[in-house]
C-alpha cells in the first residue's frame, strides 16, 4: 500500500477527548474515527488489524470443534421476556418498534435466539454436543462510553456457545473453549492472566475473564502471587479475620454526640472500627433494604445485588431513609422491623459490636448477632481489598488494574429450561441441554494490544497483528537511484506476499520516522543515498532501538524470513 493513496491522516497533537493511550494512539495513526458517543468507524489501517484478529479467533474456534453460524442483529423483544433477562439488561438494552409497532430490540449478546435455534434443531443426546459460533456486531446502551475502543455501544464479538448433555459435557467444553482462549492470545502477541469473575447480566455460575494487565483497565484485580488466586474485585473474597470480643455482654447505650460515622464512633469510644457495625442503604428495584457490616470491610455491590436477586440496586438517598423510619447517623439493625436486612458473614467472626441506636446521639454498645438483632439474609457481601488476607493461602492480597479481553460462563440449564430446549437421554426420558457461552470483543482486544505495547512514540504491534509487516521508507529521492531501487524492491516485497507499507511522500526523514513510529509497523526499511553507497539498506524493528545495516542483495528473501520467523514466535510464545 502506497502511503500517498492510503485513507486516513497521522495527527500530531494528541485530540484533547482522548483520556487512554490507545484512544489517543488511535486517532492520531488514523485508524478510527469517532461518529456518535461509543460509536466508531475503522479506517482501513484499523480494520486491516481487527480482521487480522478476526481471522486468529476464527482459526482457533474452528481448531476448536465450533461451527460458525450467522444470527440476525434484529431480535423480537419477546424473546427476551420469555427469559425474564430483559429486566436484567435494562436500559443496557437498545430497543425500538416496528412500523406495526411490534417491539424489537439489538441484540446486546445471542443466547436467546440460538437457544431457541437449537431447540428446533436437537432432539436426542445424539445431536450433542455442539459448540456454536459467529462473530457479529453487539449492541450495549452503556451508561458512560468511554475510553475509545474500550467501551462502547455497538462493536464487533465472537461469541460461541456450548450445548452439552451433562455437567461434565459442559467442563469438556469449558476446558476447551479456556485453552482456544489461550491460544487467541498468546497468537496475538498478548499476555493475559485468568481471572475469576461475576457472571452480571448473562447468569449462570461458574465464569472467568481473561485481562490484560494495564494501568489504565477500568477493572480492579484481586490477586496473590503465593497461590496464584486471582478474581476480579467484583467477585473476590478474602479471609475475613476473626475478632476475639469475649462472652456476650448485656446491651447497653452510650452518648456519642455529633458522632455519626464509623470513623467519628471508633475514635470517641477508642475501639478499632473491626469492633464496630456499619449500616449502609440501598434501595433494591424501589425498596430500601438495611446492609450491616463489620465497620473495617465495605460493601461489594456486585455480590449485594447477586443475593438480593435485583435488578436495580442503587444507594438510599436521605429522604428515602428517613422515610423508611431510620435515625440517620445512628442507624441500628437493632429493634428494626418492616424492612428487609442483609448481613455480612463478618458479623458472625466477632462479638459485642458497637452499633447505632436508632435514637440520635446514641449508640449500643454489646449488640451481639442474632441475640440483638435478625437479618433476613446472612452471606460475603463484603469487598475483598489488598492488604487482606488470601482466602485460600491466607497471605496478603494484592491489587492490580486490567482490561478484560475475554469472559467465558457456564450457564447450566437455567435458559435451556426456560425455552424449552431439551434432548432426549439413551432411556427416552426428557432433559434440559447444559449450556455454556465465550465471548470476545474484537476492537477491545485491539485497543488493550495498544495499551500494553506502546512508547512515546505510537503503537508497537505485535507483528500477527500489525495491519503491516514492513514500513519502506525512502529518504532524499532527488538527484539519487533511491526511487527506482525502493520501487524495484516494493514489487518484489509484494509479490513474495509481504505486507508493505510504502512511504512514498516526498516528506522530511523526520516526518516519516515519525509516522512509522506513530503507526507500530514492525519492521521498518529505509532506503538513502548513504545506505545504497554500501549497496545496503538499514532494518530496524519496532520494538528495538538500534538498527541494522544490511546487503541489498538478496534483501526479500531475508525480510521474508523475519517476518515468518516473527509469527511463528508470537505462535509459540504462550
Ligand atoms: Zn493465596
Amino acid at each position: 500500500m502506497r502511503i500517498s493513496k492510503l485513507f486516513g491522516k497521522t495527527l500530531r497533537e494528541v485530540p484533547a477527548e482522548a483520556e487512554t493511550i490507545s484512544h489517543q494512539l488511535l486517532l492520531r495513526a488514523g485508524m478510527i474515527s469517532q461518529v456518535a458517543a461509543g460509536v466508531y468507524s475503522y479506517l482501513p489501517l484499523g480494520w486491516r488489524v481487527l480482521r487480522k484478529i478476526e481471522s486468529i479467533i476464527r482459526d482457533e474456534m474452528d481448531k476448536a470443534g465450533g461451527q460458525e453460524l450467522n444470527m440476525p442483529v434484529l431480535q423480537p423483544l419477546e424473546l427476551w421476556q420469555e427469559t425474564g433477562r430483559d429486566q436484567a439488561f435494562g436500559k443496557g438494552m437498545f430497543t425500538l418498534s416496528d412500523r406495526r409497532d411490534r417491539k424489537l430490540v439489538l441484540g446486546p449478546t445471542h443466547e436467546e435466539v440460538i437457544t431457541r435455534m437449537v431447540s428446533h434443531n436437537v432432539q436426542s443426546y445424539r445431536d450433542l454436543p455442539l459448540l456454536l459460533y459467529q462473530i457479529q456486531t453487539k449492541f450495549r446502551d452503556e451508561p458512560r462510553p468511554r475510553a475509545g475502543l474500550i467501551r462502547v455501544r455497538e462493536f464487533t464479538m465472537k461469541d460461541l456457545y456450548s450445548f452439552d448433555t451433562d455437567e461434565e459435557g459442559l467442563s469438556q467444553s469449558y476446558n476447551k473453549m479456556l485453552q482456544a482462549y489461550q491460544n487467541i492470545y498468546s497468537r496475538c502477541g498478548l499476555p493475559t492472566l485468568l481471572v475469576e469473575a461475576d457472571s452480571g447480566a448473562i447468569g449462570g455460575k461458574d465464569s472467568h475473564e481473561f485481562m490484560v494487565i494495564a494501568k489504565s483497565g477500568e477493572d480492579e484485580i484481586i490477586h496473590c502471587d503465593n497461590c496464584k488466586y486471582a478474581a476480579n474485585v467484583e467477585k473476590a473474597q478474602s479471609a475475613k479475620s476473626i475478632i476475639e470480643n469475649g462472652k456476650p455482654l448485656p446491651l447497653e447505650e452510650v452518648d456519642t454526640p455529633g458522632m455519626a460515622t464509623i470513623e467519628e464512633v471508633s475514635y470517641f469510644l477508642k475501639i478499632p472500627q473491626s469492633h464496630t457495625l456499619k449500616a449502609v442503604f440501598y434501595v433494591a428495584d424501589g425498596r430500601v433494604v438495611f446492609v450491616v457490616i463489620r465497620g473495617d470491610l465495605e460493601v461489594n455491590e456486585v455480590k449485594l445485588r447477586n443475593i438480593l436477586n435485583c435488578f436495580e440496586l442503587r444507594m438510599a438517598g436521605e429522604a428515602e431513609v428517613i422515610e423508611a423510619g431510620i435515625v440517620a447517623g445512628s442507624a441500628s439493625p437493632v429493634g428494626i422491623s418492616g424492612i428487609k436486612v442483609v448481613a455480612d458473614d463478618s458479623i458472625t467472626s466477632g462479638a459485642n459490636f458497637v452499633a447505632g441506636a436508632n435514637k440520635p446521639a446514641t449508640h449500643l454498645r454489646n449488640v451481639n448477632y442474632p441475640r440483638d438483632f435478625k437479618a433476613n439474609l446472612v452471606a460475603d457481601i463484603a469487598r475483598a481489598q489488598a492488604g487482606q488476607s488470601c482466602p485460600k493461602c491466607s497471605r496478603k492480597l494484592l491489587s492490580t488494574r486490567g482490561i478484560e479481553v475475554g469472559h467465558i460462563f457456564k450457564l447450566g440449564t437455567f435458559l435451556s429450561e426456560k425455552l424449552g430446549a431439551l434432548f432426549i437421554d439413551d432411556k427416552g426420558m426428557p432433559h434440559p441441554i447444559v449450556m455454556g457461552c465465550y465471548g470476545i470483543g474484537l476492537g477491545r482486544l485491539l485497543a488493550a494490544a495498544i495499551e500494553q505495547k506502546h512508547d512515546d512514540k505510537g503503537i508497537i504491534w505485535p507483528l500477527p497483528i500489525a495491519p503491516y509487516h514492513i514500513y519502506l521508507c525512502p529518504l532524499h529521492r532527488e538527484g539519487s537511484n533511491v526511487t527506482e531501487v525502493t520501487e524495484n524492491l516494493y514489487a518484489e516485497l509484494e509479490a513474495e506476499g509481504l505486507e508493505v507499507l510504502f512511504d512514498d511522500r516526498s516528506e522530511s526523514p523526520g516526518i516519516k520516522f515519525n509516522d512509522a513510529d506513530l503507526l507500530g509497523i514492525p519492521i521498518r526499511v529505509t532506503i538513502s543515498p548513504r545506505t545504497l553507497k554500501n549497496n545496503s539498506v538499514e532494518i530496524k524493528w519496532r520494538s528495538e532501538k538500534e538498527s541494522e545495516l544490511v546487503p541489498l542483495e538478496g534483501i526479500a528473501a531475508r525480510l521474508k524470513k523475519l517476518v515468518s520467523e516473527g509469527l511463528s514466535t508470537s505462535f509459540n510464545s504462550a
